[in-house]
């Protein structure tokens, strides 16, 4: 006879949720795991409005977030809490309301994750005068994101190590085998360049 698999609790699907820094993260992942488990779907108010609020945060954190997606999202999580049939969803709308309550959503509209979380919100960048040409962060990326020439005795004319931010897709392996500290994480389509 084969187990039945365990509903995750909304309560146990928060405590994960707010394991992660961007308030807007947690409220995607909560949304998602929402949706595949303790949403029973009987109910309009909860049912509609969590697949629209999933919909919604997940153009905050790809980057392709305005202001009708926060506006939308207040709205749903209002009328979740006032016409749900059950705690679920009133819980859900209020776990919503609480992960609003500062402006990140807002500067996830500008194009800014504070927490630098969302990948698409983000960029790795190499700081050039730190950078000593070793090749590790190349040898690690299996994305082939990186161009560079390692340093090689008795050559001059180095091509530097770069990040071909169309190829990155923010994995971060990169950034931890590096020795010299010399790739950061920056808020993406930033203008000035990395310096020490
Ligand atoms: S509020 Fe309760 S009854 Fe309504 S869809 Fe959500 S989980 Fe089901
Ligand atoms: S973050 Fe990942 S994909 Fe991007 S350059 Fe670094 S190792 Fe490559
Ligand atoms: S690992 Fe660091 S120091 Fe080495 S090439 Fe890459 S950025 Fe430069």
């Amino acid at each position: 006879m084969t187990e039945q698999t365990k509903e995750p609790k909304v309560e146990d699907i928060k405590t994960a949720a707010e394991a992660k820094g961007c308030p807007v993260q947690k409220a995607l992942y909560f949304m998602t795991e929402f949706l595949a488990g303790p949403m029973c779907g009987r109910c309009f108010p909860c049912a509609m409005g969590s697949f629209e609020a999933r919909i919604r945060l997940q153009n905050l954190v790809e980057g392709k977030g305005a202001d009708a997606d926060v506006l939308a999202l207040k709205k749903i999580a209002k009328h979740m809490i006032d016409a749900s049939f059950c705690k679920k969803g009133k819980d859900t709308g209020k776990f919503i309301l609480d992960w609003m309550t500062t402006d990140v959503f807002q500067e996830h509209v500008e194009g800014r994750c504070p927490h630098m979380q969302c990948a698409s919100l983000i960029e790795y960048r190499i700081i050039p005068e730190k950078c000593v040409m070793c090749g590790d962060c190349k040898d690690v990326c299996k994305y082939h994101a990186i161009d560079g020439e390692k340093r090689k005795p008795f050559k001059a004319g180095y091509f530097p190590f770069e990040i071909r931010q169309k190829r990155c897709t923010r994995c971060g392996e990169c950034i931890k085998v590096c020795p010299e500290g010399a790739i950061i994480l920056v808020p993406a389509n930033m203008k000035e360049p990395v310096g020490v």
